[in-house]
C-alpha cells in the first residue's frame, strides 16, 4: 500500500535554527547506526522512519559504515525512499559520513581527499541519491593536513554531492581550526555531530563554546548513552534491549553496580519532574540553545513516540540542575 504521511507531522515537533545557517532541524532527528542493517527485520527498520516522519522528525543520519555490514544501512534506506517516499525528499534532510574503515588498502579510511570522495559516491550509490543534504567528516585525522580534509568537503559541495558539510568527533581545538578552514574556502561548517549525554559531558570542556561562538550547530549522538539513561537496565537486562540484542557496543560489563546507581538516583529526580528517565535525559540536552537537535536512536516505532514526549519540559531549576550534578559527579 502507498504511505501516506500524517497530515500532522508538522504540527507538535519544534524546528531549531542550526547554528547561523538558513537551515532548521527537527528537535529530534533519527540515527541509522542500529537497527537498519542486514541483520534486521527490514519491515521494522522501515515502520521506524515512517513513524519518525510522521511525527515531524525530517532529518535521517547515516554514515558509509552503519549495518551491518558495513552499508548496509545506507542500501535498505535507499530502499524505503524509493518505496514509500519519492514523493517527500524536499521535506527530508539527510545525512552521512566518511571516516572510519570502510574498505581495505589506503584509501578505504580516515580523511583524505580521495577517500571523503569515494566514499560519498559510493554512499549516494547506495542510498540511489543525487545528493545528501549534510555530509561529515566522521572522525579527526591525525596524519592527513586538516587544509586537505577540509578542502574536500568543500568540493563535494561545489560538485553538488552535499548541500551542507560537517564535522564529528572532533575537539574544541580541532573544531575551531575546522571551522575557520572552511569559511575561508566559503563553505562554512553547519553543524558539529559530538558524543553528548548526561553520562558524557566532554563539550561542556569548551566545545559548546566555540560552536555558539562561531555559529556552528550542535547535534549530539547517543543521547540516552546507547539506552543506559532510561529504566530499562534497572531490573536486569531485558531480552529485547541493546544490550542483548547487540551487544558489541554497549555491553553487560558497562552496566556496573556504579552506573546503576546513578540512573536510579536520576530515575528518582525525574519522576519528581513528572518525566520518565530517558525524557530526562533528552529533555537536559535540549535546554541549552546551542544544541539544535538531539540525535536519537530505536529500535521500536513507539520508542519514538515516547522520546519525543521529553519536548513536553525541557526547562529545569537551578536546584534540578545541580543535584544532577551532583550525581554524576
Ligand atoms: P541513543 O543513546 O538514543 O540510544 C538509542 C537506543 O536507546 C535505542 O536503540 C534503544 O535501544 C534505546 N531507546 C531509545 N529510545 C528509548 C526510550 N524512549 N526509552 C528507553 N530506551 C530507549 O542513541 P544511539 O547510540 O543509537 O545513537 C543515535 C545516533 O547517533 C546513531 O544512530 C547515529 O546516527 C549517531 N551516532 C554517531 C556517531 C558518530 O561517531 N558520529 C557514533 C554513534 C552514534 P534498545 O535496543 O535497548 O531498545
Amino acid at each position: 500500500m502507498t504511505y501516506q504521511p500524517s497530515s500532522e507531522r508538522y504540527q507538535n515537533m519544534e524546528y531549531r535554527r542550526c547554528g547561523n545557517s538558513g537551515i532548521k532541524l527537527p528537535a529530534f532527528s533519527l540515527g541509522l547506526w542500529h537497527n537498519f542493517g542486514n541483520v534486521n527485520n527490514f519491515e521494522n527498520s522501515r515502520e521506524l522512519i515512517k513513524t519518525a516522519f510522521d511525527n515531524g522528525i525530517t532529518h535521517f543520519d547515516l554514515a558509509n559504515n552503519y549495518g551491518p555490514p558495513p552499508g548496509s544501512a545506507e542500501e535498505n534506506f535507499g530502499k524505503i525512499l524509493k518505496q514509500d517516499f519519492k514523493c517527500h525528499r524536499d521535506e527530508m534532510i539527510i545525512s552521512s559520513k566518511a571516516g572510519y574503515t570502510m574498505w581495505d588498502g589506503p584509501y578505504g579510511d580516515w580523511g583524505s581527499k580521495k577517500y571523503l570522495a569515494s566514499s560519498l559516491d559510493q554512499s549516494l550509490k547506495r542510498m540511489k541519491l543525487d545528493y545528501v543534504d549534510i555530509f561529515y567528516h566522521h572522525r579527526p585525522d591525525p596524519e592527513t593536513p586538516l587544509e586537505e580534509t577540509m578542502a574536500a568537503l568543500d568540493l563535494i559541495v561545489r560538485q553538488g554531492k552535499a548541500l551542507y558539510v560537517g564535522i564529528s568527533n572532533y575537539n574544541a581545538e580541532q573544531t575551531l581550526q575546522a571551522v575557520k578552514l572552511l569559511k575561508h574556502l566559503g563553505t562554512p561548517c553547519l553543524i558539529h555531530q559530538p558524543k553528548y549525554s548526561m553520562f558524557v559531558r566532554e563539550p561542556e570542556n569548551g566545545l559548546l563554546d566555540v560552536l555558539g561562538k562561531q555559529g556552528v550547530g550542535c547535534i549530539p549522538f547517543s543521547p540516552l548513552a546507547q539506552g543506559l539513561l532510561s529504566d530499562k537496565y534497572l531490573n536486569g537486562i531485558p531480552k529485547d534491549s541493546r544490550v542483548a540484542t547487540s551487544g558489541q557496543f554497549l555491553k553487560e560489563s558497562h552496566i556496573t553496580p556504579e552506573i546503576l546507581e546513578k540512573i536510579s538516583l536520576l530515575n528518582n529526580i525525574s519522576r519528581q519532574r513528572g518525566q520518565k528517565l530517558a525524557h530526562m535525559a533528552l529533555s537536559w540536552l535540549l535546554r541549552d540553545e546551542r544544541v539544535t537537535s538531539v540525535l536519537i536512536g530505536s529500535s521500536k516505532p513507539e520508542q519514538i513516540i515516547d522520546s519525543i514526549e521529553a519536548l513536553k519540559n525541557t526547562s529545569f531549576t537551578n536546584e534540578e540542575l545541580q543535584t544532577i550534578n551532583t550525581i554524576l559527579k
